[in-house]
């Protein structure tokens, strides 16, 4: 089984699509390649892309406010994005880019193999949805929701959330949004059961 290393290290040669050409860096993901929980947003953005690192302007400040909040460090847990490249003026991304550069994605989850996959916004929420065969209709029908599916020989958890910026931008939505990582919080206390819990 391949390891976050070896992933970061092919994401940081990549040119399968056109993003690497306009990119100042690229930003694989960062934080514990054993962390019970990843958190996957849509691409970097000029923040991003000018530090290598995902979530670090402000929508990262609020995400890493919000898992403060109940008491994760971003070293906790693991960070990244559907696509590892800036797209120019951050427009969306491409079908095609996400389908190439959601590769990368699917392995990382395979490496580390979560009992939760939060994922933030729109374009994370389907490509995730769409990845464990769930239905994806709209974030605004799916977002606070738990959705379990099986992988990794046990069951995960998977939890649609709104993207932080749309939390910046609609500041009223903020204690739903603290409500929801209060969940978040309280779902990872639960461990799942070993063996010890049946004998
Ligand atoms: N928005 C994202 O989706 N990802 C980042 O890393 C930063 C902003």
């Amino acid at each position: 089984m391949e390891t976050i290393e070896e992933i970061t290290k092919e994401i940081l040669n990549c040119k399968k699509c056109d993003l690497y050409k306009t990119k100042t860096n690229y930003v694989p993901g960062s934080g514990n390649e054993h962390a019970e929980v990843v958190f996957v947003g849509e691409a970097p953005g000029r923040e991003e892309d000018l530090k290598g690192e995902p979530f670090v302007g402000a929508a990262g400040k609020l995400l890493t406010e919000m898992l403060s909040k109940i008491g994760l460090r971003r070293e906790d847990v693991f960070i990244c994005n559907v696509l590892k490249c800036r797209p120019p003026n951050n427009r969306d991304p491409s079908p095609e880019e996400i389908e190439i550069c959601g590769e990368y994605l699917k392995r990382q989850l395979d490496a580390i193999k979560p009992n939760m996959i939060v994922c933030l916004g729109r374009f994370a929420t389907k490509f995730i949805f769409d990845l464990f065969g769930l239905e994806f209709s709209s974030i605004s029908k799916v977002k606070g929701r738990i959705f379990e599916a099986q992988r990794w020989g046990k069951k995960i958890k998977i939890v649609p959330i709104y993207h932080p910026a749309a939390i910046l931008y609609r500041p009223q939505l903020k204690e739903e949004y603290e409500q929801q990582f209060r969940k978040i919080g309280e779902l990872l206390s639960k461990k799942q059961p070993t063996l010890f819990d049946y004998i």
